[in-house]
C-alpha cells in the first residue's frame, strides 16, 4: 500500500548496489538515498518492514507515517445508543426524506424494529439536475422532530461546507458522501463542526485515497469518524456498484477504526443486501447503513434498492441468527 519506510544502513559493511538488491529481494525499492538513509517503498504486500532490522546492515528502520492523524480517532465511541466500534450497529432510513408523513412513518417502524440510528437524506447530491433533489432546510427540521421523538440518532448527508455548519445542530453524524470524499474544504469544514463523521469511500477512490480523507478529518479535530465502504465502480454492470468488501476489512485490520458498508448503494438490489450485510458481520466489521421505504415503488429517490420494512424485519431476523 505504497508504505515508506526510512532506513539507516551502515555502507562500511555492504556497498549500497548490494543492498538495493537485497531489499528488492525482500520486497522494497529504493525511492530516495541520501547518504546512508534510504527511503523504500513497499512493493510486494507481504514485505514486512520489521524485518529488516534482522539485516546485519540496518542500523535503524522507521516507518514515515504519512498518517499521523489518524491515530488520534477513536475505535470506539457512542452514537444515539449505539456504542459504535463494540456492537454491530445498523443505520436505516429512506435514501431522502420526502415528506414530514413519509419521515415519521418510517422512523416510527424503524424504531419498532429495534433500531436508534435513523438516516435520511435533506439535499441530494443526483446525478441528474433533473431528479429529486431533496427538501433542503425543511427536511432538516424534520429529521430533528423525528429524532426527538423516538430518541433516534440522525445521519444525514452534508453537500457543502456551508451546509455542514448550518445543518450540524441537526443532525448527530455528519455523512460524507461519495461524490464529495475528495472535497477537502468540505472535509475541514465537518470535522469543525466536532459531530462524528460518516465518510463514504468515493467510488472511484483506493483506500489509500479514502485514508488520507480521513486524515483531513482528523487533522482539522474530528475523533469520532466511521469509515462506509459503498462500492467502487468496476466493469461489472450487473450491480450499481461494486461492493470491495475485502477493502473494507483491510481498512479494518490496518487501522482498528469503525468500518460500515453500504450494501444499498453498492448493489442497487435489495436481495443482495441481507447476505452482504451477514458477511459485513461474520467479517468482523462494525455495521451497515440501508435504505428503507414504506413503498420503494413510489419513492422519490433509489427506490430501486430500498428495503421495504419486511425485509428490513427479515434482515434483522438474520443479523440476530448469525450473533448466536
Ligand atoms: C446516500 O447515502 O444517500 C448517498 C448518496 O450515498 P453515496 O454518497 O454513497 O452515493
Ligand atoms: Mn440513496
Amino acid at each position: 500500500m505504497n508504505e515508506q519506510v526510512k532506513i539507516l544502513v551502515d555502507i562500511s559493511k555492504i556497498n549500497l548496489e548490494q543492498i538495493e538488491i537485497l531489499l528488492e529481494q525482500l520486497g522494497f525499492q529504493v525511492v530516495h538515498n541520501h547518504e546512508e538513509v534510504l527511503i523504500l517503498k513497499q512493493v510486494q504486500v507481504n514485505a514486512d518492514y520489521k524485518a529488516l532490522n534482522r539485516l546485519d546492515f540496518v542500523v535503524s528502520v522507521e516507518p514515515m507515517h504519512q498518517f499521523k492523524a489518524l491515530e488520534y480517532l477513536k475505535r470506539t465511541f457512542t452514537l444515539g445508543e449505539s456504542e459504535i466500534g463494540k456492537e454491530f450497529a445498523v443505520i436505516a432510513g429512506p435514501c431522502a426524506v420526502e415528506s414530514r408523513e413519509q419521515l415519521f412513518n418510517i422512523a416510527h417502524e424503524i424504531f419498532q424494529q429495534g433500531l436508534s440510528l435513523l438516516r435520511g437524506g435533506t439535499f441530494k447530491i443526483r446525478t441528474s439536475p433533473y431528479a429529486f433533489q431533496g427538501l433542503g432546510m425543511d427536511a432538516l427540521q424534520m429529521l430533528r422532530d423525528v429524532a426527538d421523538r423516538y430518541h433516534m440518532a440522525i445521519v444525514s448527508e452534508v453537500v457543502d461546507p456551508q451546509h455542514a455548519r448550518l445543518a450540524a445542530p441537526y443532525i448527530d453524524c455528519l455523512q460524507i458522501g461519495s461524490r464529495n470524499m475528495h472535497n477537502t474544504a468540505l472535509l475541514r469544514a465537518a470535522a469543525a463542526t466536532r459531530k462524528p463523521i460518516l465518510l463514504k469511500r468515493g467510488f472511484a477512490s483506493t483506500i489509500e485515497e479514502w485514508l488520507y480523507a480521513a486524515e483531513y478529518l482528523a487533522l482539522e479535530g474530528a475523533r469520532e469518524v466511521i469509515f462506509c465502504e459503498r462500492g467502487i465502480r468496476t466493469f461489472e454492470p450487473s450491480m450499481r456498484f461494486t461492493l470491495d468488501l475485502a477493502g473494507a476489512v483491510l481498512l479494518k485490520q490496518r487501522t482498528g477504526l469503525p468500518v460500515f458498508i453500504d450494501p444499498s448503494h453498492a448493489t442497487g438490489n435489495p436481495n443482495l443486501i441481507t447476505p452482504l450485510v451477514l458477511a459485513a458481520r461474520a467479517a468482523g466489521l462494525d455495521g451497515v447503513m440501508v435504505e428503507v421505504h414504506e413503498n420503494p415503488l413510489v419513492a422519490l429517490s433509489d427506490g430501486a434498492q430500498a428495503l421495504d420494512f419486511p425485509s428490513l424485519e427479515d434482515m434483522l431476523h438474520a443479523l440476530d441468527s448469525l450473533s448466536v
